[in-house]
């Protein structure tokens, strides 16, 4: 089966790419690609951006998705979550108090091998992720997300260890909110997460997954090598990867 890459960024939001190299670059490649800017936080956030960011990828043919910022309200415009081939959801900050800590500092060091403080805001961090699993199971429940993204790129692994922070009970319990919700877990090959023991459960578990490279930039653009690799892995079969129902992209040229 040839993955299609589900995970990307443009400049419409954080990305260095324009959408129109995206697609070329897309094209070169023989691959399928969705685009999947931020909204409303990180990237665009009044009807006219929305309005031109739909009608960008859809002219250029790509899929049209957008990530979400799970705990946040899912608070959009109707008229993009009816045309939406899918949303991705993903955590991205934790809200303390009134306090809201980003996890864009983690993300940046963790991509780099930078120096990292793990913020104190964020308090222990076993008590961090059993929080950030509620918030997970409830986003679920109760948003439109096709996808969960990256979802164990959390703060909490830089102090407890990239694999060793997540124990079965913790990996358990996002998969079942994602199978009882009909959300699709993405393997990401930016991020190498999930990590193998997760993937192992949320297989047993009859997941979907999705596959994404989540790609800002040139630098690991469409780099599907760690989903196709844990895909052929665990033995996970076509029908239980991630397809889009595509309303069919239309290319205008
Ligand atoms: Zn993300
Ligand atoms: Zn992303």
């Amino acid at each position: 089966m040839q993955l299609e890459d589900l995970h990307t960024h443009s400049t419409m939001s954080d990305g260095r790419l324009t959408p129109q190299q995206l697609a070329e670059a897309a094209r070169d490649r023989g691959i399928r690609v969705g685009l999947t800017d931020h909204c409303l936080y990180y990237g665009m956030r009044t009807d006219e951006e929305f309005a031109t960011y739909m009608e960008t990828a859809r002219n250029l043919g790509l899929y049209l998705g957008l990530e979400h910022d799970i705990g946040r309200p899912c608070a959009f415009p109707g008229f993009i979550t009816r045309e939406l081939d899918y949303l991705i959801g993903s955590v991205h900050h934790f809200i303390v108090g009134y306090e809201q800590v980003l996890f864009s500092p983690y993300f940046k060091a963790r991509l780099h091998g930078l120096p990292y403080e793990y913020p104190q805001a964020l308090g222990d961090p076993r008590e961090l992720l059993e929080r950030t699993a509620d918030i997970i199971a409830q986003s679920l429940a109760t948003s439109p997300v096709d996808i969960l993204g990256h979802v164990t790129v959390l703060p909490p692994a830089h102090v407890l260890g990239l694999e060793a922070a997540f124990s079965r009970d913790w990996c358990a319990r996002v998969v079942k909110a994602a199978v009882a919700n009909d959300v699709a877990i993405e393997i990401s090959g930016h991020w190498h997460s999930p990590h193998r023991e997760f993937l192992e459960i949320a297989s047993e578990e009859g997941a979907t997954f999705a596959v994404g490279s989540d790609s800002h930039s040139a630098h690991g653009l469409f780099d599907l090598r760690y989903p196709a690799e844990m895909i052929a892995g665990l033995g996970i079969p076509d029908g239980r990867i991630f397809v889009p129902l595509s309303k069919a992209p239309r290319v205008r040229r």
